[in-house]
């Protein structure tokens, strides 16, 4: 099992919950990812493309369309995620239906990225709303969710904008509720198939009720 020893710590910190848990995304899911990164890279000449499902093999220079190199493009969202303040806001209906939710379940955010970039994360999340554990990981989700949902076998739902994401988690949790949400629509075009279980919602109003149902609250 690949298993991150930084996230492991991460949940070892939590305090213990026995409630239904759901677990979310942040990137596409909580926050606005893929237009405020466009629009990121406009400010340096760059343009992300829809071509592909792909972040990293899409982004042309805008003076003279040649291709940016994949290692450039990680560099870039590198530095995005330190400045994600500046240009990340909350998906729409996001704060009202997730504090809803947490009225009866334990919610955590798990965030695939670098984890040095946690506390900018962290920051950022608490002024817009959204007050609930956060933990970051650099290997598959799967794992992670695993290990927080604990001894007993409580329900478990996790909404993500990734299908390898999804696909992880129902590798290690086969009965977890999967939601595939994207707040970018447009997206979608280029997404590879989604096996015929996982929910798709392209908003919170569409996918607030399939996770009520499957975590019984
Ligand atoms: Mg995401």
């Amino acid at each position: 099992m690949s298993d991150d020893p930084e996230t492991a710590r991460q949940i070892a910190e939590l305090a213990s919950d026995d409630r239904p848990l759901l677990v979310l995304d942040v990137d596409e899911v909580v926050l606005e990812f893929v237009q405020p990164f466009m629009r990121y890279l406009e400010s340096i000449d760059l343009e992300l493309g829809l071509a592909t499902f792909s972040l990293f093999q899409n982004v042309v220079r805008r003076s003279d369309r040649q291709k940016v190199e994949p290692s450039e493009v990680a560099e870039h969202l590198d530095t995005f995620f330190a400045v994600q303040a500046e240009w990340q806001t909350a998906a729409a209906d996001a704060a009202e239906t997730i504090a809803r939710l947490s009225r009866n379940a334990e919610i955590v955010m798990l965030t695939a990225m670098p984890h040095r970039h946690r506390p900018v994360r962290r920051a950022h999340l608490d002024a817009l709303g959204f007050p609930y554990p956060l933990l970051t990981t650099e290997m598959p989700k799967g794992p992670a969710i695993l290990k927080l949902r604990g001894p007993d076998k409580r329900p478990v739902a996790f909404v993500d904008d990734i299908p390898k994401n999804l696909l992880s988690v129902r590798d290690f949790v086969a009965d977890a509720h999967l939601v595939n949400l994207m707040s970018y629509g447009a997206m979608r075009a280029v997404m590879p198939p989604l096996p015929a279980d996982i929910a798709v919602a392209d908003d919170w109003k569409t996918a607030a009720p399939s996770i009520e149902k499957a975590l019984g609250i």
